[in-house]
């Protein structure tokens, strides 16, 4: 049984053909990336995942059982962050848990634990227009982790951040996911932010999107390296 699997996954928007025939298993705690041109269905196909999109054809399915609709097991990370302007880092990040109906002080421990974990201690009370790009991306990381899901997808989530910043956040995410277990499903069409970051990476065609290429690395992988040493290596 895969934690992630898509079983001849094919969708059409109308007569727009957009996956063609995807076959995908992703197993428990595995860290996988899927990369591809613009375009090519990848956001499409982590909708379908996320339980955000329905497949045309095939079948989508999460632990053995059909995607039916979102849940709190599987978390999605947009490249637009998709933050309340309105709300406080706090009450972003507390949005999730106040739907679940989880216990005020229980919530607080949970919203301030994952605050340290992504660097952003003592910023509940900042409102994201008082951020950097970099600093609500970890917000938007924040929202996710606090429900303390099974999967994590991301959909670009470092796009539209300088290069600096990017490397840190990649980094980054490495150190929050090693040791939890957590399946990643990272989507981008940055190649070599797919070979730094995955244990696997699945290379679409352009629209209609097949994998046409996977890659399987052994360790020690370019994230094992300290980022000094990936700094000198990607240049
Ligand atoms: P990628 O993430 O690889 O850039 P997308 O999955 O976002 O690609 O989109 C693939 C194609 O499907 C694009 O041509 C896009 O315009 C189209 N598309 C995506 N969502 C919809 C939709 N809801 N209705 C119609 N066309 C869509
Ligand atoms: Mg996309």
């Amino acid at each position: 049984m895969h934690t992630l699997e898509l079983r001849n996954v094919s969708k059409r928007f109308d007569s727009l053909q957009v996956l063609d025939r995807i076959d995908l298993k992703i197993p428990q705690g595995e860290f996988a990336a899927i990369v591809g041109p613009s375009g090519c269905g990848k956001s499409t196909a982590l909708r379908m995942l996320a339980g955000l999109e329905t497949a045309t054809e095939g079948d989508v399915l999460a632990n053995g059982a059909k995607i039916t609709g979102p849940s709190p097991e599987r978390m999605m990370i947009f490249q637009e962050h998709g933050l309340y302007p309105w709300l406080t880092v706090e009450k972003n990040v507390a949005f999730g848990l106040e739907l679940a109906k989880v216990p005020k002080p229980e919530a607080m421990e949970r919203i301030n634990a994952v605050l340290e974990k992504v660097n952003l201690k003592g910023f509940n009370h900042y409102f994201p227009s008082q951020l950097s790009g970099g600093m609500r991306q970890r917000v938007a990381i924040a929202r996710a982790l606090v429900m303390d899901p099974d999967i994590l997808l991301l959909d670009e989530p470092y796009g539209a951040l300088d290069a600096m910043t990017r490397l840190t956040m990649q980094n980054e995410l490495i150190r929050i996911w090693q040791g939890t277990g957590k399946t990643m499903l990272l989507i981008t069409h940055d190649i070599d932010e797919a070979l730094y970051l995955a244990d696997k990476v699945y290379v679409m065609s352009p629209r209609p999107g097949q994998i046409i290429h996977t890659t399987h690395y052994e360790a020690p992988r370019p994230r094992d390296r300290s980022s000094e040493e990936f700094v000198a290596y990607r240049r």
